[in-house]
């Protein structure tokens, strides 16, 4: 029977999902997936200066919000937990006594200042920075003595080689890895608590992983995991490292450059099949090179020899680009209701002001539905819907080479022309029937007439046309912009 695919996502919790990280846990997640297979969370938590309050249930609602869902994790139970590496110390403590006792593993008794001292003369002589292997060659019992008379101890791994060491990883192939490059390495810290060589390798044995998807940062400890495995005498599982995420300059990806927490981008407004999508395609292409796919398409085109193994460039335009598409699929009360809560926060005095609130939302969202490019930016497109008549320099009024005087005249005349039409028929159609056949009749130019009207109701030099945004602010608002605007222009009656 053909081995069942089981994969994990190990983050540490650091209090926030980095977007890197959702990268790996996509990865991992279409694997999986594609495989009809598992996926499972395991926390990472044995390094204590790390520890972050609530970090476990941040991470689990950011997933949950991204729309990861595992098979097994720490919220949910499983065959194999506890999913949580700080509830599974008596198992690393069962494990590493094995080692000891075998004698791939052994106690080191040195002190710090010892080997900050080995450390310099190993730089001094030239010579790489590596454990010297002092404490390999105590006895057992001197061991045991010495634990005995409370003397702190970390235990190492013995390196059992004096010769290069070659590690296969399914995207990159062979590594080699020359004897300098390896040390006799801790597994367990003076405090008794496991390393991540020594935890990750046990867990992920234990826990039947059957392939490793972890980020290119992991492959200087890829070695020391396979020479792990062979001391246990354990099956590896198979070892695929996705490359870095980086800046547009080619450095890590960091918080100077964007946002890397997931958790910002949820903020701003980005809808998490988006984040998915520009994730997933950051490292992998379907074969048919379709930029646009959904979860479920993913899922049946996802083949993991088709990752990248070259780093992909953070690209900001991308996202949005891919943001903006999936908030234009959303029908308009959906938006509206994703679009609320940054309504409501810049604008909650003017919003319930409103008396036919959700339907001027869903007019007021609808306008901008093909610019947005993330929700938040929905206050600053639309806050003119909201504001008292906006605050605009009068010479925006202008049009081309108008006169202030035409512009003031225009203005009076589409006061006029506006006036007219009944609050009943007050529709964009009307409105721009109405407008446009005078312009018409009278053989004038467009833009004379369109380009103030436009400013007089939004105060900006860019936003959505005339008539639409009239038809939304309704009649008696569009009649006291108009007319705002005249005043503002200082001409006096013609
Ligand atoms: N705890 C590690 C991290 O936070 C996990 C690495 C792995 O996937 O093995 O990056």
């Amino acid at each position: 029977m053909e081995k069942q695919t089981r994969v994990r996502f190990a983050p540490s919790p650091t209090g926030y999902l980095h977007i890197g990280s959702l990268r790996i846990v996509i990865f991992n997640y279409l694997l999986a997936k594609s495989q009809k297979g598992k996926i499972i969370l395991r926390i990472e938590d044995t390094d204590q200066q790390r520890k972050v309050e609530d970090a476990v249930e941040k991470l689990l609602k950011i997933l949950q919000w991204v729309g990861i869902n595992f098979d097994e994790g720490p919220h949910i139970g499983g065959e194999y937990g506890p999913y949580i590496q700080s509830q599974r110390l008596n198992i690393y403590t069962q494990k590493i006594n094995e080692l000891l006792k075998t004698g791939d593993a052994y106690r080191c008794f040195c002190s710090r200042e010892m080997l900050d001292k080995m450390r310099m003369e190993q730089k001094e002589k030239g010579m790489p920075s590596r454990y010297d292997g002092k404490c390999r060659h105590l006895s057992q019992l001197e061991s045991e003595n010495k634990m005995k008379a409370g003397e702190k101890f970390v235990v190492r791994q013995k390196i059992p080689i004096k010769q290069s060491i070659t590690v296969k990883d399914k995207l990159r192939g062979n590594i080699i890895f020359n004897p300098e490059d390896l040390t006799d390495h801790i597994l367990t810290k003076s405090d008794g608590l496991p390393t991540y060589q020594l935890a990750s390798v046990v867990d992920d044995h234990l826990m039947k992983i059957s392939h490793v998807i972890r980020g290119e940062e992991w492959i200087p400890s890829f070695p020391k995991n396979i020479l792990l495995y062979q001391a246990f005498g354990w099956q590896e599982p198979e070892f695929i490292h996705i490359p870095l995420t980086l800046n547009q300059d080619k450095g890590k990806l960091s918080k100077r450059y964007a946002d890397v927490a997931v958790e910002s981008y949820k903020d701003k407004g980005y809808i998490p099949q988006a984040l998915i999508n520009f994730c997933a395609l950051a490292g992998w292409h379907p074969k048919n090179d379709q930029e646009i796919l959904a979860m479920e398409q993913m899922i049946e085109q996802f083949r993991i020899q088709d990752a990248k193994i070259s780093p992909s460039v953070f690209d900001i335009n991308k996202l949005n680009y891919l943001n903006g598409y999936y908030i234009r699929q959303k029908n308009i009360d959906e938006l509206t209701d994703l679009c609320l809560p940054y309504l409501k926060e810049n604008f909650s005095a003017e919003i319930k002001n409103y008396k036919k609130e959700k339907s001027f939302l869903k007019n007021v969202v609808s306008l901008e539905q093909e610019r947005l490019k993330y929700l938040s930016e929905i206050t600053e497109l639309t806050s003119f819907f909201f504001k008292e008549v906006p605050d605009y320099n009068s010479q925006l009024l202008i049009w081309k080479k108008m006169s202030t005087q035409q512009v003031s005249q225009n203005l009076n005349k589409l006061y006029e022309l506006l006036a007219i039409i009944n609050n009943k028929q007050w529709t964009q159609k009307n409105i721009e029937e109405k407008i446009v056949s005078f312009i018409k009749d009278n053989s004038l130019v467009v833009g004379n007439f369109l380009w103030p009207m436009r400013v007089s109701l939004t105060g900006r030099q860019n936003s959505p046309g005339p008539f639409e945004v009239a038809e939304v602010l309704g009649k008696e608002e569009t009649l006291a912009r108009v007319e705002h605007a005249t005043i503002k222009l200082g001409v006096g009656e013609q």
